[in-house]
């Protein structure tokens, strides 16, 4: 299913019109700059005394292997992909790992690609700064491989700071978690998590997931018993609420954390998770010790200033346009109605529609309601229909939407209604469609809502509808926008204001400049 032929003509004259941005400005403190050369020098230095790696050295500095792109291949595959990188001077221009065999991380690493063909221009771009131990600020397109472009440097980090087997005996009991990982969802967690985890386990580093909803026991067991099956942990994913109490409960100690990522880092910053992520970010390590990441699909003006308090001089790099820009291989459709009425038999219809399809023997189907009541009604009508459908929203325990989860991305359910608990980050296989029963409340949810489907380079469809009820009207401009940019246009919109707010941050938004329109601030509200 690909966009239609105007998307891409499109993009094309974008991409031609954007110029690759290469700030060369000087470092406010050169003092300082020198220190944290220094410091990543160390780290370099510590990533190629390696034990995995001493002994293939030539396979684990593959980037001399094998030829870093010359210039003009770096400055063409930025133009084709639209990436802006902006560099600190002192940091200067980031060369790009073209292929796998261009990185230099162990060999034990790379079976995390051995299904992939190449890296992903978010991937290509963040590897080599972060792998240098800089802070990075990543924002590329849903489904775009940004878990590995955090993850493979982390776990880089932790085989090479790990001691070799002569000197463990000594000093494995100084090893503590030096990767925290945050993420907005219970369900995210575990996922990046397992990730985590998989790659990590044959170099003996395990990973903890701390989430709410379910008991702290076995969450404390694992962190206090922390060398496990001769694995010891390393790594802490979690949601900020159940880390800051066990923080608070003096059973997980960040003090050693180096490597910090705020995945959905726009999610994390806006006013629902901003205490917690500041109390939590303020144990652990501070200053140049700590190397702070930062992804996410939508990067609203409004988060900007507020990141930038948590990072020093990082990488910017953005594959695509600086507005929102939704994940271009999935078809939008948008039904424009008054009658919220008729909503259950255009789903209906929408679902036998495109049952015709004949991939759908294998595809899933998500339908996103507002609220938690309404999820679960819609199931419910669904389910009277027949249908083999389950719910996930915030009125189930999480012993149940684990299992929703679970049976929808094994097939058991073809069809799920959630709430935007699950518009981000899930990496569900073979979703189709996505349906948006009810507007999500910002537009950034929306590009996250219909980034569940066309992921890891498939083509995908959603549908949205769209009735201009209560907070709806107000977002027509910016879906319309959305829409445009991506190729797609809906007619019905045009009755609706095409007005775009501007978004303020709770905290920050009356003090600073927010000149590009962005939408509106996100109501807080429980999914
Ligand atoms: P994002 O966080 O950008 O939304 P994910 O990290 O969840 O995306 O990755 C989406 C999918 O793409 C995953 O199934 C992942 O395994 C796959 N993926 C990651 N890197 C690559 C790659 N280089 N080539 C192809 N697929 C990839
Ligand atoms: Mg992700």
């Amino acid at each position: 299913m690909q966009p239609p032929a105007l998307a891409e003509t499109k993009k094309e004259k974008k991409k031609q019109k954007r110029k690759r941005e290469e700030d060369a400005s000087t470092p406010s403190d050169p003092g300082a700059s020198r220190e944290k050369d220094k410091d990543r020098k160390k780290r370099r230095k510590d990533r190629s005394s390696d034990p995995s790696s001493s002994s293939t050295p030539a396979q684990h500095t593959s980037a001399e292997a094998t030829p870093a792109p010359s210039s003009s291949e770096t400055s063409a595959y930025l133009e084709k992909h639209a990436i802006k990188i902006h560099s600190p001077g002192h940091i200067g221009p980031i060369t790009p790992a073209l292929s796998f065999d261009q990185l230099d991380i162990p060999p034990g690493l790379r079976s995390a690609f051995s299904t992939f063909k190449e890296p992903t221009p978010i991937q290509t771009c963040t590897w080599p700064p972060a792998l240098k131990g800089h802070d990075v600020v990543g924002i590329a397109e849903t489904g775009s491989g940004k878990t590995l472009a955090f993850g493979i440097p982390a776990l880089a980090q932790l085989i090479s700071s790990a001691p070799s087997k002569s000197k463990s005996k000594s000093s494995s009991a100084n090893l503590s978690v030096s990767v925290l990982v945050l993420a907005p969802t219970r369900e995210l967690a575990i996922q990046t998590h397992d990730t985590l985890s998989d790659l990590g386990g044959k170099f003996n580093i395990a990973s903890v997931a701390l989430f709410g909803g379910v008991e702290k026991g076995g969450q404390i067991r694992t962190l206090q018993n922390a060398n496990k099956d001769g694995k010891t942990t390393r790594i802490v994913v979690g949601t900020p609420g159940r880390i800051l109490d066990l923080v608070n409960d003096g059973i997980c100690d960040l003090s050693g954390v180096s490597y910090l990522v705020l995945d959905e880092a726009d999610r994390m910053l806006d006013k629902g998770f901003e205490n917690d992520i500041r109390s939590i970010i303020s144990h652990t390590k501070q200053g140049e010790d700590r190397q702070t990441l930062m992804f996410s699909a939508t990067w609203p003006e409004a988060v900007r200033r507020l990141a930038s308090t948590f990072q020093r001089d990082p990488v910017r790099v953005t594959v695509g346009s600086d507005d929102l820009t939704a994940n271009s291989r999935v078809e939008q459709v948008v039904e424009v109605f008054d009658d919220a009425r008729s909503k259950d038999n255009r789903l209906i219809a929408q679902l036998r529609n495109n049952k015709t399809k004949a991939d759908l023997e294998e595809s899933r189907t998500l339908i996103f309601a507002l609220y938690k009541k309404e999820a679960s009604r819609v199931e419910n009508m669904l389910r009277g229909k027949g249908y083999s459908v389950g719910a996930l929203h915030g009125d189930m325990s999480q012993a149940a939407r684990m299992d929703a989860l679970q049976s929808f991305k094994d097939g058991r359910t073809r069809f799920l209604v959630a709430t935007d608990v699950a518009a981000r980050g899930l990496d569900i296989p073979n979703v189709g469609l996505v349906i948006n029963y009810t507007f999500p409340l910002t537009i950034e949810d929306y590009i996250h809502r219909i980034g569940r489907t066309g992921r890891g380079g498939r083509s995908g469809k959603s549908v949205t509808f769209f009735t201009g009820d209560n907070h709806e009207r107000a977002l027509a401009g910016e879906l319309a926008r959305v829409l445009h940019e991506s190729g797609f246009e809906a007619e019905g919109l045009k009755k609706f204001p095409m007005t775009i707010k501007k978004k303020t941050h709770s905290a920050y938004g009356a003090f600073f400049r927010d000149d590009i329109p962005a939408p509106a601030a996100p109501t807080k509200i429980k999914f």
